[in-house]
């Protein structure tokens, strides 16, 4: 390992999101060689510094520091080389960050950033949807109406949308997509790199069903197809929809329901659903 000092200036560090074989040998040389850690949490990051056997001067950093902090550790950055971490996975992407770079470069200062782990690009190159254009929008708001604008201001974006989401919220962020976006393939990938990695995919509506009955543990990606990309739902999927809903409520309201949730034409659905019946 290479233990000589690093040259001043700012140092981006990817940590792993939850296998510490993820950890790059060059981001454990940067860390060990670095003068300062900023980072969003000294006890998450200090525990991470020593499993890898660091002992470093750490100093809490978000972007809601004051700005007297920020300016301290730019100036620091004049004369040290600092490393930022978040908690895990690769910073400022749904992490602090952002206006510290953006000070830096204004200043002049070097900013050097080192790759790794992100949960988003993870999801992305498992879940089997299109990746040659994706949208990142962080996390869907918490508040119901305003979590159902932001998915239809971006219903029709020709791209396959990716989300952070936590477990208590997926299934109400399922139902918004169902209702808001249906008929689109959608893919739950949680607990990435960790024991109990899963990647699902479905309807929306399919997975709030399976997430209602089984509550997830753990942290989440939700993505969804691109418009026009899903392929049309198999005929078994259809039926059991249909008979799901015709459980709870009269063929009109199923096939609507179904129609909405599969984003299939609703007399179509009418008349499978009456077939269904006899
Ligand atoms: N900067 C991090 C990155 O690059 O992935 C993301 C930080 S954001 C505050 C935390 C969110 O990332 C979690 O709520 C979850 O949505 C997602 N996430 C982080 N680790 C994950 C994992 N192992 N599996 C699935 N999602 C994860």
């Amino acid at each position: 390992m290479d233990t000589s000092p690093l040259a001043p200036g700012l140092y981006i560090v990817a940590t792993p999101i939850g296998n510490l074989g993820d950890m790059t040998r060059r981001a454990t040389d940067t860390l060990g060689r670095c003068d300062l850690v900023a980072c969003e949490d000294t006890r998450v990051t200090g525990k991470l510094l020593n499993l890898l056997g660091l002992h470093k001067p750490m100093r809490r950093y978000d972007d809601h520091a004051s700005d007297g902090a920020r300016e301290a550790l730019l100036a620091e950055m004049a004369v040290k080389a600092v490393a930022l971490v978040s908690d895990a996975g690769t910073p400022l992407i749904s992490d602090p960050g952002y206006r510290l770079v953006r000070e830096a470069r204004a200043r002049g200062i070097s900013v050097t950033s080192l790759p790794g782990a992100s949960a988003v690009v993870t999801a992305l190159s498992m879940a089997g949807l299109p990746t040659d254009r994706f949208l990142f929008a962080g996390f869907l708001p918490n508040k119901e109406k305003a979590r159902g604008d932001v998915l239809t201001e971006l219903s029709g974006v020709p791209a396959t949308l990716a989300f952070y989401e936590t477990g208590p919220r997926l299934v109400a962020s399922l139902e918004a997509i169902a209702e808001r976006l249906p008929g689109r393939e959608v893919a739950v990938a949680r607990e990435l790199t960790k024991l109990h990695e899963e990647c699902r995919s479905g309807s929306a509506a399919e997975l709030a069903a399976h997430y209602s009955a089984q509550p997830p543990k753990g942290e989440i990606v939700l993505l969804i197809a691109p418009p026009g990309e899903a392929e049309a739902p198999e005929d078994d999927v259809i039926d059991a929809e249909l008979r799901a809903a015709l459980a709870e409520m009269s063929t009109s309201q199923a096939a609507g329901k179904v129609a909405k949730a599969l984003g299939l034409d609703r007399k179509v659905l009418y008349a499978r659903a009456m077939a269904l019946k006899e």
